[in-house]
């Protein structure tokens, strides 16, 4: 294969402000050679080279996702898919679940979800006779799609410690044939036995996890994410081990939670830029309060209707602050969780506190969601230098729920990128998946009209241009991860990371761009991913 990757026939958005739109881009041993007309780029070119005409088609730079969970989305991917639109009997159920069992070690757990009895051709709920025929030597956890029915095979309800002598809990049901032996099928609290001790995966899931999220991610066009979390040893050494072997999907920043791990990183002296292009620790983060669907983000003032709810500190604003000044004072990038008013507003707190303290050139320290600010909120994020992580496919699925919750006016500056922009904030796109897809078309889409997805608005005045949207999910992410200097813009001399939409995105229809796609995801110069029919 040829080192040399010739792209042309543009349009290419740079992201380069002395050179917006180009014809054609070289890349070559990995990096960007060259860019510009396509005589231009041709003669850069020394020997062999593979050719993609865009034929009209928008290339931009690699889509980067500033704050997603590449493991969960890779484990939602390997569960087994039991819903009615996929199969229509229990022993198709048995022969997905047998065929899931292949090539994981004994004893992993199984997960399937979704099943619904009523449109199974048996008409009962699958039983632990079903499911051990399928998976005699892996735990199986089977979830009805309204998720307070499960069905377990004798593998889990023996780890679980279910036997016919085991009661029911308070608030739940373990169904018994006629000899009293539990069935298998547990009903509301008695799942919860169940998931108790499903524990946390090991190295060897989370590696495979790594690999099928990534792929999900390079198949919509994205070339590197922040991972919105690690915690654990198992999970830092298998990013390590993806990415020795050479497998990693993307390009992945690790975002480390601090919560317990402060003072061991503290005492070793990580800090956030270790690592290559392909894997490297990024901010610290704690999770300072919840969700607005769940009335937990912690706000000024209370929920609607609840007049004494203003939801929940994860744990005491001192101390979070005190860690955060602390994680601040080791060197590291600092950006947590934050969605509601008085969570953003005590990181605001904090960055400053800690900056007073311990002065530090260009921190970037970040707001993760950062979705209810005001306008004096947002002149403090400015002029604090903070970014904020905006979720940009929020709105499309959430309006409905952050209206009743917060009413309409709290969400006047949510995921504001045209105030952001205006007031010279760099706010970087994410999409938090798999709260909500991969697809960075919705975020795309989402920010250009500002409707969710029954096509109601969500304040259009924030609405901004196509060209404003892909600078969010690649410069300014790159920015988020103080990566500028390699990745984000299209120049000789950066990463040759390069995403190829299935049409000129400027040109289609506002909110018809959710049903375009990525054609084509290059990174370091290779096609990592390519739709089948799409045109090279
Ligand atoms: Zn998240």
């Amino acid at each position: 294969m040829s080192m040399t990757l010739l792209i042309h026939g543009g349009p290419i958005l740079t992201m380069d402000e002395r050179q917006p739109i180009a014809e054609a881009i070289a890349l070559q041993n990995g990096d960007v050679l060259s860019v510009g007309s396509e005589r231009d780029v041709r003669d850069a070119i020394v020997g062999d080279y593979d050719d993609i005409a865009l034929h009209g088609r928008l290339a931009t730079p690699g889509l980067i996702d500033a704050h997603a969970h590449v493991v969960m989305v890779g484990m939602e991917q390997r569960e087994v898919d039991a819903t009615a639109d996929t199969v229509s009997s229990i022993s198709e159920i048995g022969a997905k679940i047998r065929a899931a069992t292949v090539g994981r070690p004994e004893g992993t757990w199984i997960k399937a979800n979704g099943y619904d009895q009523a449109s199974l051709a048996e008409q009962r709920h699958p039983n632990r006779h079903d499911l051990d025929a399928a998976a005699p030597d892996h735990p199986v956890l089977l979830m009805r799609s309204c998720h307070h029915i499960a069905a377990v095979n004798s593998r889990a309800l023996a780890l679980a410690g279910i036997d016919q002598n085991t009661p029911d809990p308070d608030g739940g049901t373990i169904d018994r044939d006629e000899h009293g032996e539990p069935t298998g099928v547990l009903r509301e609290n008695a799942v919860g036995l169940v998931e108790d001790v499903m524990g946390e995966p090991g190295q060897n899931e989370i590696e495979a996890a790594i690999i099928a999220g990534g792929r999900a991610f390079a198949e919509a066009g994205v070339t590197g994410m922040h991972e919105a979390g690690i915690r654990r040893a198992e999970q830092m050494r298998a990013f390590q081990s993806v990415y020795q072997r050479g497998e990693l999907p993307i390009r992945i920043n690790l975002m480390m939670i601090i919560e317990e791990t402060l003072d061991e990183l503290i005492g070793l002296g990580i800090r956030t830029g270790l690592g290559d292009e392909w894997l490297r620790i990024g901010n610290a983060k704690l999770f300072t309060d919840g969700s607005i669907g769940g009335r937990t983000a912690r706000m000024r003032q209370p929920y609607r209707d609840q007049p004494h709810n203003y939801g929940i500190w994860m744990e005491p604003p001192e101390v979070m602050k005190e860690k955060i000044i602390r994680a601040h004072a080791a060197g590291f990038q600092v950006g947590c969780h934050a969605i509601g008013d008085a969570a953003i507003t005590l990181l605001l707190d904090s960055y400053e506190e800690a900056q007073r303290r311990f002065p530090r050139p260009d921190t970037r320290h970040r707001i993760e969601h950062c979705s209810i600010v005001d306008l004096a909120m947002v002149d403090r994020i400015a002029q604090l230098g903070v970014v904020p992580i905006p979720g940009t496919s929020f709105l499309y699925y959430t309006r409905p729920a952050y209206v009743e919750n917060v009413g309409v006016e709290r969400i006047r500056y949510a995921y504001a990128m045209k105030t952001f922009h205006e007031k010279g904030i760099v706010a970087a796109a994410s999409t938090d998946a798999p709260v909500v897809p991969v697809d960075p078309l919705i975020g795309i889409q989402t920010m250009v009209t500002r409707r969710d997805r029954n096509g109601d608005p969500a304040w259009p005045e924030e609405a901004v241009s196509v060209e404003e949207a892909l600078r969010a999910y690649t410069v300014n992410a790159a920015y988020a991860a103080h990566e500028e200097r390699r990745k984000g813009r299209l120049k000789a001399g950066m990463a040759g990371d390069v995403t190829i939409f299935s049409a000129d995105l400027r040109d289609v229809p506002a909110d018809e761009l959710t049903n375009q796609h990525a054609d084509m995801t290059i990174i370091g110069g290779e096609v990592v991913a390519e739709r089948a029919w799409a045109a090279r």
